[in-house]
């Protein structure tokens, strides 16, 4: 016979984006004894910037925030690959690396010998060289924990390995194919940031993929899955802590304020809206500045997806991505390239760094003029079968040097006020790479943390409370819009 808990400790998880699902999935396995979770999101949908929109002319799916996935299998685990495997989601690889200069493609290095003669190719190559020198597969898949990077105390920035490129050309090369992918600027990011945005084209490294029928089914499944319940539209405002040492937050809701006290918290936001947040009396005030202080490098995207009535493009340019120079260095998608029995064509422009940001103050009509001028030669054509376009602005949505200047142990990053402090802890990608693998790394470290919290609770039987079934199952209300 089954034996109920006393006493059931109440879990929030504020933030609804990929970052705050992935804590409630992991936390439902890590967890030994029952838990009852609310996760709470400011907007009208989970999912946060992963998010799969579609034109309104067509029902043409298209990536609004996070089009490509990582794939750290070639060198070790990968626990979102695992992840997206036990939802039973199926993926389609992404291939490219072409960059147009002066309107001309360099694929391959007889073409970067051929543009810039053969010092650029020489410059490349001990760029290479040196980049693969610095940061081998294994380092570069460590390269998110502090031990990997021991010697790292005062790291350069990024802009000054990229000065040591002799070669202008080879030095634009390199500069425009990872800007979009940095959503910074070389001064803003550090040698380690920039060398992984740098090797990861190199498939020995890390592969790319995407999930078929769009990204946003990873948020679906998970919904699908979860015992957490939800609560939409609500906003955290401020969280402190009560004379129990309990946590408690006020939210604003559809329906009015709202003040809750939990045993255990866990804040899923982006450095952004975390950094919206008022955190009320000593210690919680300071650690939570210092920590906001730490990883307080913003980043900006900008994307703009357009759609055709036909893709012209097909057979001229045949790859997932390529890299323009147009915007500072950004990355144009052939999402249509995933769905290539798909009657229509979609390409998506992603800004980043400062064109994004200054970008993001035109309007939408503007930006979609722009972005249909600045197509290569290779879409000649795409024009006539234009239909729409959509804008999707990410101004200060993302990191330019996750992690901060010094890495941080583990424990520090997720658990600001200490073990020994209030259940507050905190994921987020910034605290990693940037990237969805990310995020999932810092969400399984907190579900494993709280669940050892959870259990450290100890037993408390009690006959008249729900066994941990039922009161799980009571605690099922996922609504999703
Ligand atoms: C344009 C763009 C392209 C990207 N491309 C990639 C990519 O190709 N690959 C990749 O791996 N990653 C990519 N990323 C990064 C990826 O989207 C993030 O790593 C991921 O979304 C982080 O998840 P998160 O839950 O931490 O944050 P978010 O996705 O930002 O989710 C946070 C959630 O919290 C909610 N929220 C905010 N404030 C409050 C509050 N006060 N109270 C309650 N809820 C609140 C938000 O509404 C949101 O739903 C990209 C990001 C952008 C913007």
């Amino acid at each position: 016979m089954k034996r109920p808990w006393a006493h059931i400790p109440r879990v929030a998880i504020v933030g609804g984006g990929p970052g705050g699902l992935f804590t409630a999935h992991m936390l439902e396995r890590h967890a030994s004894r029952p838990f009852e979770a609310t996760v709470f999101e400011a907007s009208d949908r989970l999912g946060g910037k992963l998010v799969t929109a579609s034109f309104q002319s067509l029902d043409a799916p298209y990536e609004a925030g996070a089009a490509e996935l990582y794939d750290n299998s070639p060198v070790d685990e990968d626990p979102l690959r695992e992840l997206v495997a036990e939802l039973g989601l199926p993926t389609v690889s992404m291939n490219g690396g072409a960059v147009w200069l002066d309107g001309e493609r360099v694929s391959t290095l007889e073409d970067l010998r051929r543009r810039g003669g053969p010092s650029a190719l020489r410059a490349f190559e001990a760029f290479d060289r040196a980049a693969h020198g610095w940061m081998g597969t294994r380092q570069f898949y460590d390269s998110d924990l502090p031990e990997s990077f021991t010697d790292e105390r005062t790291p350069a920035l990024f802009a000054q390995w990229l000065e040591r490129i002799g070669d202008p050309f080879t030095r634009r090369y390199v500069e425009r194919l990872i800007h979009s992918d940095l959503a910074a600027e070389p001064h803003q990011t550090n040698l380690r940031y920039g060398l992984q945005n740098y090797l990861m084209n190199d498939p020995a490294y890390m592969r790319l993929y995407a999930i078929e029928g769009g990204n946003e089914r990873i948020v679906h499944e998970l919904v699908r899955r979860q015992r957490a319940s939800v609560q939409l539209g609500c906003a955290l405002e401020s969280v402190r802590t009560s004379a129990q040492g309990r946590v408690r937050l006020t939210l604003r809701s559809p329906h009015g304020p709202l003040e809750r006290e939990f045993e255990h918290v866990v804040l899923a936001l982006s450095h952004d809206h975390l950094a919206q947040v008022r955190f009320e009396g000593e210690p919680l005030r300071s650690e939570l500045q210092r920590h906001i202080a730490h990883y307080d490098h913003p980043a900006h995207y900008l994307r703009i997806s357009l759609l055709f009535s036909h893709a012209p493009w097909r057979g001229a340019f045949e790859e997932s991505f390529g890299i323009s120079e147009r915007f500072g260095g950004a990355c144009l998608y052939d999402e249509s390239a995933r769905r290539p029995q798909a009657p229509y064509g979609v390409l998506g422009w992603l800004l980043g760094g400062d064109s994004a940001r200054e970008h993001a103050a035109r309007s939408d009509a503007e930006l979609i003029e722009l972005a249909l001028d600045a197509l290569p030669s290779e879409f000649a054509g795409a024009r006539g079968a234009f239909l729409e376009g959509r804008v999707h602005r990410w101004i200060g949505a993302v990191n330019a040097l996750p992690g901060g200047r010094v890495p941080e142990p583990l424990e520090r990053r997720h658990l600001p006020c200490g073990r020994s402090g209030p259940s507050l802890h905190i994921v987020g990608d910034y605290l990693y790479d940037s990237t969805l693998n990310g995020v999932l790394e810092s969400a399984h470290y907190v579900a494993q943390a709280l669940g050892a919290r959870l259990e450290q609770g100890g037993e408390f039987f009690h006959a008249n409370t729900p066994s941990f079934d039922s009161a799980q199952r009571g605690n099922t209300s996922l609504r999703i819009s």
